[in-house]
């Protein structure tokens, strides 16, 4: 981070622990006191927040500037300017998708008239978000909309890691006017986290890796309190025999230099025919050189790893790893925390070298891309690959022109989300889902998915009147045996 750049922005500082028990119980009040149930409070609190997010914008570019080094548009594009416009979609459309459901199914034709059936979707109570580092705004702030949406008091614990990111979340609470009680930020890093999660919640929406998921989900136990677990894993991207290479090159260089490769949606390693292999790395290198025609060191777009410890994790790989380097793995600079864009070749399936190396133990998050080659005339082989080491991804992608192939990779793997020749984008449609399966997680949120996430929907029944009783009297005793009917 330039030091000049992050003086100038909110500082973070960790909650005071003696405070945690404090401003939870409060936003449990709160919750109580119902405030939070009319649909026009929340509306309202969500408009305040939606002004705070233009006032605070500049200031938070550049806070992830400072934290990621990450370019203005990438930021635009992958946080700002997609969470305003869910925030914008959540207010038009929240009443709708909050509205009562009638159900008529399952009803007896007599007892239609005299009842009401429907679903109503009630708040939850107290809402735990924990969220990541790699995107700030987008991974903290999309969820908490459906939260407030549903009607809940909200607690938001982003990550330490983007510390100054985490800070002006916090001044976004402060400068919107939003209630204070009902919304709160609670900063800190692993003892401050292991705190608030003794505390009992109503559910909680967590984001990052699996080791920590595991410990959220088992202080979620002790209350019974329903999970969200937004995690990660390898993500695959098969090219099939008929794929078109330099779209194909394009779009996954793209995916995976997006943040240097610190998405959770970034493709992990590819699979790639026999006979594209030479095309795809020629492919490749040319995209590189047009995406950095200053080099990646000059270029302002190509961002640097959070912090230390994630760069000596991913370059431990690199030099673990027995693969063959085809373009990049040269330019590694600790001091400036940058990799260069790497591919690998792990040699061809049947080799199984791919197995056992350190590119496939777990997920790259970083800008190194393993490939393993297979045979044309095997796309099964290729599909093997996928289930053998990342079954459960948070995304899988295809590239094929023939709808053949493009079908037996969908119907044969399983992931959280999938493109057909894409890569990333399942992440950032607003009207899709967002959310993994398996190792990649649990639960889902954005649009109307967050709601149905963040709401209990209860089920109501309205009898009509004591003349119903006159109808369907026979279900009181004594029991007459004339009723029953065999
Ligand atoms: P991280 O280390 O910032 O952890 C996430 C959160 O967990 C933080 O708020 C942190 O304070 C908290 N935490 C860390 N250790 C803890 C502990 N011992 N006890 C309680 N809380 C603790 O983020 P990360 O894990 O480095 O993020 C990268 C991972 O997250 C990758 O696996 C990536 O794929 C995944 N991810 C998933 C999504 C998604 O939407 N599915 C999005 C982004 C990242």
């Amino acid at each position: 981070a330039d030091p000049s750049l992050a003086a100038t922005l909110p500082q973070f500082q960790s909650t005071p622990l003696d405070q945690i028990p404090t401003i939870i119980d409060t936003a449990r009040s709160a919750f109580h006191s119902g405030r939070t149930r009319p649909l026009e409070f929340r509306i309202n609190q969500l408009q305040k927040l939606y002004y705070g997010l233009c006032d605070i914008e500049a200031t938070a570019i550049s806070a992830m500037s400072a934290d990621l080094g990450r370019a203005h548009f990438e930021t635009s594009f992958a946080d700002i300017n997609y969470t305003k416009s869910e925030l914008i979609s959540m207010i038009k459309n929240m009443k709708t998708w909050l509205a009562d459901e009638n159900v008529s199914e399952g009803i007896p034709w007599y007892l239609r008239w005299s009842h009401q059936t429907y679903l109503k979707k009630d708040p939850l109570g107290v809402v735990l978000l924990i969220g990541a580092w790699n995107y700030p705004w987008n991974l903290n702030l999309v969820p908490l909309f459906g939260a407030i949406a549903a009607g809940n008091t909200c607690i938001l614990k982003p990550s330490e890691i983007s510390p100054h990111s985490a800070a002006t979340l916090e001044k976004l609470f402060e400068i919107s006017g939003m209630d204070k009680e009902c919304y709160r930020v609670i900063q800190g890093a692993v003892p401050e986290t292991t705190l608030v999660l003794k505390q009992q919640f109503d559910k909680i929406c967590y984001t990052g890796n699996g080791a920590v998921g595991k410990i959220v989900a088992r202080a979620a136990a002790e209350f019974l309190t329903p999970v969200i677990l937004e995690l990660g894993g390898k993500n695959p991207v098969i090219i099939a025999p008929s794929a078109n290479i330099p779209v194909a090159a394009k779009r996954i260089a793209w995916a995976k230099s997006l943040n240097s490769g610190q998405s959770c949606v970034a493709p992990d390693y590819l699979v790639i025919p026999r006979s594209l292999e030479t095309a795809f790395i020629t492919e490749f290198s040319k995209v590189l050189n047009s995406f950095y025609p200053t080099g990646l060191r000059n270029s302002p777009d190509y961002s640097r790893f959070v912090n230390d410890r994630h760069f000596n994790r991913v370059h431990e790989i690199l030099k673990t790893t027995s693969g063959e380097v085809k373009i990049g793995g040269e330019i590694i600079d600790p001091k400036d925390r940058l990799m260069e864009m790497t591919l690998i070749s792990l040699g061809h399936v049947s080799e199984g070298k791919w197995e056992t190396d350190s590119l496939m133990q777990e997920e790259i998050f970083g800008p190194p891309l393993a490939y393993i080659v297979y045979d044309d005339n095997n796309l099964a082989s290729a599909v093997d690959v996928v289930r053998k080491m990342s079954d459960t991804s948070l995304g899988a992608y295809v590239f094929a022109e023939k709808k053949a192939e493009q079908d037996l990779v969908l119907n044969n793997t399983r992931s959280g989300g999938f493109c057909v020749n894409e890569a990333f984008v399942n992440s950032i449609i607003a009207g899709l889902p967002f959310g993994g399966v398996g190792q990649s997680g649990t639960g889902k949120y954005r649009g109307k998915w967050s709601i149905l996430s963040f709401v209990h929907l209860r089920s109501v029944v309205v009898n009509n009147g004591g003349w119903v009783d006159w109808l369907i009297g026979f279900r009181f005793p004594p029991f007459l045996e004339s009723n029953y009917k065999v």
